[in-house]
């Protein structure tokens, strides 16, 4: 009987040593995650690089072609695909260990990229008015944003295609704009109009430009170092009686559709324009006094809550870093006198155009978006890799520039350039704003850097240099 038990016990240990000891080697041996491409994905290029990471010490082969793995277990292979179904196996050797992943990826042929449909248009010839905020109103229908058009701005359409409307700018120039964000205007024709009054005033921040309007019509701003000129569609501008206070404004003149604003200065601060009813009005940002010290500074950390930006290799997401290196960015900026306005002070998800708005209602000096880059599929990240500042607005080159220089010298990445970039962000011209990627989630040794907290604390100094440096101009 006592044998029995005895018996008994010596099973159920053993089993219970083989289960613990089972279990255990499960854990230890849960290496190799593959964070990037997903299986069954679609691949729209002839390469892509995999992404992710692996014990240290372990070997990898990505369809028997060795990987280099990273000190942090890292690795980013860029692998060359073919047309249609591809196999991929990812294998993974730590001692007897061998861990295999295996995934499929279709690549579709380059040339099933979207067709711009330029489709015929038909002449047409009636008012309509804008039913979307900052609509675009483009060179081609698919092509750059000449300016954003306000809701309630009514045009004349000489042509509709089934996706757009053409708006003739001047005799030979045409605008378009997409069908969706405008409808035809019943009760508002769109006439002729001859403007008669022009109102500056002065705030101890602003010179406020007013119009008042018969009815609201398309306004195109341009903007180059201090000179700003103003045109408006179906107009013509025949100012009476006007005075010119400010000290701030060298030269003021109009002609035809359009006014010009010549300002003293050799920069734009930022601008912004809007109507109140049919008041056109045109807020310009005076020139700033030098220093730091009192200037207002929305920091905007990228993404943030369900919007992880780029992964690491390592599944760190790009929204911790821009977090973090924000946050060291805040606390420099306001050791120097400035008022610093986060958009975002923890993970949660903020609406692109809501960051847009925090910044304009602090009335900002400047907005610094920060963020960490990746690329798409077929291109490399051991090619394409480095630090970079966005534009878009030429007034905000010079602040992009002195940010792109000073960032440089603390991240000593590869340079990749002061770049003219397109993005909700960039294009707002009230307050001068730019988009900082520091480095590359997707670059194994820039990755490695991004995550050491002295390096965050030096990438944000380098910043807070730059953003130094510009209010000193
Ligand atoms: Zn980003």
């Amino acid at each position: 009987m006592l044998n029995i038990i005895k018996k008994f016990f010596i099973i159920l240990l053993v089993l219970f040593c083989t289960f613990t000891i089972g279990f255990y080697v499960l854990a230890y041996n849960n290496h190799l995650e593959l964070i990037y491409p997903k299986n069954k994905a679609i691949i729209k290029a002839d390469s892509t690089f995999f992404v992710g990471n692996t014990d240290p010490k372990a070997t990898l082969t990505i369809n028997n072609k060795p990987v280099k793995v990273y000190s942090n277990g890292s690795f980013v292979r860029v692998f060359d695909l073919k047309k249609g179904k591809n196999i991929i196996v990812l294998k993974s050797t730590l001692k007897d260990d061998i861990k295999i992943h295996k995934i499929e990826l279709t690549v579709l042929n380059n040339s099933n990229k979207k067709k711009l449909n330029f489709s015929k248009f038909t002449p047409l010839d009636m008012s309509l008015v804008v039913t979307e905020e900052e609509t675009a109103l483009r060179t081609t229908p698919y092509g750059d944003r000449l300016t954003p058009t306000k809701k309630g701005v009514i045009f004349k359409t000489s042509g509709i295609s089934n996706q757009h409307f053409k708006i003739e700018l001047t005799p030979n120039r045409h605008g378009y704009i997409n069908k969706n964000a405008a409808k035809l205007s019943v009760e508002n024709k769109l006439e002729n109009q001859i403007l008669k009054t022009i109102t500056f005033n002065e705030t101890s921040k602003e010179i406020r430009v007013e119009i008042p309007f018969l009815q609201p019509a398309i306004v195109e701003i341009n903007a180059n170092s201090n000179i700003l000129s103003v045109r408006a569609d179906k107009t013509k501008m025949e100012f009476e009686k006007y005075t010119v206070k400010s000290p701030y404004i060298k030269n003021f003149n109009f002609r035809e559709d359009t006014f010009t604003i010549e300002l003293e200065g050799n920069h734009l601060n930022g601008y912004d324009y809007y109507y109140e009813k049919n008041n056109f009005v045109l807020r310009i940002k005076k020139p700033f006094k030098r220093g730091l010290q009192g200037k207002v500074i929305v920091i905007d950390p990228g993404h943030g809550g369900k919007e992880f930006g780029s992964i690491g290799p390592t599944g760190i997401a790009e929204k911790e870093i821009n977090l973090k290196i924000s946050k060291y960015l805040k606390e420099l900026l306001v050791a120097q006198g400035a008022k610093v306005i986060m958009t975002r002070t923890e993970d949660q998800f903020v609406k692109l155009y809501d960051r847009i708005e925090i910044a304009r209602k602090a009335n900002a000096d400047i907005l610094v978006s920060i963020h960490n880059n990746a690329l798409p599929d077929g291109q490399n990240p051991y090619i394409i890799h480095g630090t970079s500042t966005y534009y878009y607005q030429p007034q905000a080159f010079k602040l992009a520039k002195c940010i792109q220089n000073n960032l440089l010298k603390s991240t000593g990445f590869k340079d990749n350039g002061i770049r003219h970039g397109n993005f909700a962000i960039t294009r707002t011209s009230m307050p001068v704003s730019v988009l900082v990627e520091i480095g590359f989630m997707i670059n194994p040794f820039e990755y490695e850097k991004l995550l050491i907290p002295i390096n965050q604390k030096s990438y944000a100094e380098g910043i807070k240099n730059g953003i130094e440096e510009y209010f000193k101009l």
